[in-house]
């Protein structure tokens, strides 16, 4: 049999938008309307299962049709990913580790039986509308800002049967989002109802299928109309903490039998976690640059051993990591009526360790460091 065409960036046709027909609004304004503005492009390509991926497509961003039979309308046949454009401090447009990004994604899509790629020709495709609406949209008098980049692809097919589906739609835009990493008096953390779990072992948590975030929605509700900013999903009944909201969960704490310092995370190898791009970067940035001062621990943890922590005296900080929240300190976690507080450090916005991998990302990010991750447009 003759090969399919694969998702080749290099076929990509080009439809530009009026480039004076909408204005840049500053990120202020962009964040605060109900509506994600998106900017001027986005990048298409379909997929057959007799014909293959067809050639990718850079257009004005707006709205595409699909059949209300739709696979994805129906059985949840949809992955996404989530990444950054940077304008750095040196002028230059960056992203941030993106072949980790189009690798999960690749990883995410053969989860939910849709069409496998190239992650590189993804990367590719993501480049390309950077690079073409960057500079418009992440002016060059505007270092230090950014634009949240969402790449997705949905099953297609107009067919009721549950099947994996025939056709298959890629899509990536370019939008704003608010800066979420500094919540004024950090992030408070209320821990998942005990009747409600959010991935479990044999299920999908480590991929980024868009039907791990619906049924999560509404715990997070819940605790936001409480006060709290997002889930510390616990699991089993050990309640073993694992990500907090859509990011993942770090604690700095004394270890109880060496009191040595320790950096622990809920661990890969169970698959109920998302492998956070932030993650991974938190925990080679400690490995590397801290090594002897702190030691980074993956492994099962239970919300016992933070309150024990806590008691004891041991706990020392904690934050979240991810795209959207960045490195956000955590200040609180509700847990069943007890309240666990945790230190902010000196200046009370966060800790020292915080502080400093988050300034170590920042800088790599923005091009204040030089540094393989931030991959220069
Ligand atoms: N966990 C979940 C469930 C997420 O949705 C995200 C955001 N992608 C993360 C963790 C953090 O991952 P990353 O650092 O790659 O953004």
């Amino acid at each position: 049999a003759s090969k399919l065409p694969e998702l080749d960036a290099s076929r990509i046709t080009v439809q530009l938008a009026d480039p004076n027909a909408r204005e840049v609004p500053n990120e202020a304004v962009a964040n605060t309307g109900d509506e994600t503005i998106c900017t001027d492009h986005m990048i298409t390509c379909k997929w057959h299962y007799k014909t293959g991926w067809t050639a990718p497509e850079l257009k004005p961003y707006g709205p595409f049709s699909l059949m209300p039979v739709a696979s994805v309308l129906h059985y949840a046949t949809e992955c996404f990913e989530g990444l950054k454009a940077f304008r750095g401090f040196d002028g230059k447009l960056r992203i941030f580790r993106p072949n980790l990004n189009a690798e999960r994604m690749l990883m995410s899509t053969l989860r939910i039986a849709l069409p496998g790629f190239d992650p590189k020709e993804l990367e590719k495709l993501i480049t390309i509308l950077v690079a073409q609406d960057g500079p418009k949209w992440l002016p060059r008098s505007r270092p230090g800002s950014f634009l949240y980049i969402r790449p997705a692809i949905i099953g297609t097919q107009a067919q009721l049967g549950v099947q994996a589906s025939k056709e298959a739609l890629l899509f990536i835009t370019l939008s704003f989002m608010p800066r979420m990493d500094s919540p004024p008096g950090g992030m408070k953390l209320h821990t998942s109802p005990e009747d409600m779990v959010r991935a479990w072992v044999g299920g999908f948590g480590y991929a980024k299928l868009g039907a791990n975030y619906g049924p999560s929605l509404l715990a997070t509700a819940e605790a936001r109309a409480r006060g709290f900013g997002q889930i510390l999903w616990l699991y089993g009944k050990e309640g073993y903490c694992t990500e907090a909201g859509a990011s993942n969960f770090f604690v700095l704490w004394k270890a109880k039998d060496t009191g040595k310092l320790q950096l622990v995370t809920a661990p890969l190898d169970d698959r109920l976690i998302l492998d956070g791009v932030n993650r991974r970067s938190v925990v080679e940035l400690f490995r590397n640059r801290l090594a002897g001062e702190v030691e980074v621990v993956e492994r099962k943890y239970t919300i016992d051993e933070v309150l024990e922590a806590d008691k004891e005296g041991r706990l020392i900080e904690s934050f979240a990591s991810g795209t959207a929240f960045f490195i956000c300190p955590v200040s609180l976690i509700h847990h069943r009526s007890q309240n666990v507080k945790i230190p902010m450090g000196k200046t009370g916005e966060m800790g020292e360790y915080t502080a400093k991998v988050k300034g170590w990302l920042k800088d790599i990010m923005y091009g204040i460091e030089e540094h393989e991750w931030g991959v220069v447009v």
